[in-house]
């Protein structure tokens, strides 16, 4: 099969955002894992409801849980949970624009300080990613490279593969049947190996996600 393979580019202010994320000397960069399960839990939230209204739903049978698998030697992180999932659309609108972005009080930040790198301005924002989170972004405080595949769950939606270095484009394939949810694999930063090892992982969730109403299962154990 020829597989369709699209580059695209980041809505600006997200490019602004991506740059701070990923130079900032932010030292609290495991909030990555807290923003990317609430993101995991939210969509399996969503998925629940739709069971609850009788809506047609592709994978009936499959268990709302979120799975984290960390290899140490690829120095990969991936998160995978059973939610609603995305389509192409709603891909390139929740991950490219700022219009559904939890992120969207520090995006307005910036745009009202018009350089955000200068130095002045630094400690504020360094403040404010602490205080709204920089939601799905703040991955790439700790991955020079993310690699999202998902799968709506309307039964005849196609899966979908997003992957991107943050640094101002992304691109998008069809891929191979996937189950329903996503699934979001982390190509770790040499100075966040430290994410690559289990324990240090359920030490994070137990700090910051304790109160997730889904399973949290690490290399396939409950925390
Ligand atoms: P927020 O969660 O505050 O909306 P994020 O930047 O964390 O902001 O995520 C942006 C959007 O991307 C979410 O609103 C959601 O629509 C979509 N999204 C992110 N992660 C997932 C996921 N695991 N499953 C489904 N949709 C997701
Ligand atoms: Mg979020």
């Amino acid at each position: 099969m020829n597989r369709q393979t699209e580059t695209r580019e980041f809505q600006t202010e997200i490019r602004q955002l991506l740059d701070i994320v990923i130079n900032s000397l932010y030292t609290d960069k495991e909030i990555f894992l807290r923003e990317l399960i609430s993101n995991a839990a939210d969509a399996s939230g969503k998925l629940r409801y739709l069971q609850l209204t009788g809506e047609q739903i592709a994978g009936p049978d499959l268990n709302l849980e979120i799975g984290i698998e960390v290899n140490d030697q690829a120095h990969t992180l991936t998160i995978t949970d059973n939610g609603v999932g995305m389509t192409k659309d709603e891909l390139i609108e929740n991950l490219g624009t700022i219009a559904h972005s939890g992120s969207k009080q520090f995006i307005q930040h910036l745009l009202q300080n018009k350089q955000p790198d200068k130095n002045s301005e630094e400690g504020s924002d360094l403040n404010l990613i602490g205080q709204f989170g920089v939601g799905f972004y703040a991955a790439f405080m700790v991955a020079d490279k993310v690699v999202l595949k998902t799968r709506s769950y309307q039964p005849d939606e196609p899966s979908w593969s997003w992957s991107s270095d943050g640094s101002g484009t992304y691109t998008l394939e069809e891929t191979e049947e996937k189950q329903r949810g996503t699934s979001i694999t982390l190509e770790l930063k040499e100075s966040a190996f430290e994410f690559g090892k289990a324990e240090k992982i359920k030490k994070i969730i137990k700090q910051y996600s304790s109160f997730v109403p889904y399973p949290i299962l690490v290399d396939g154990e409950k925390v």
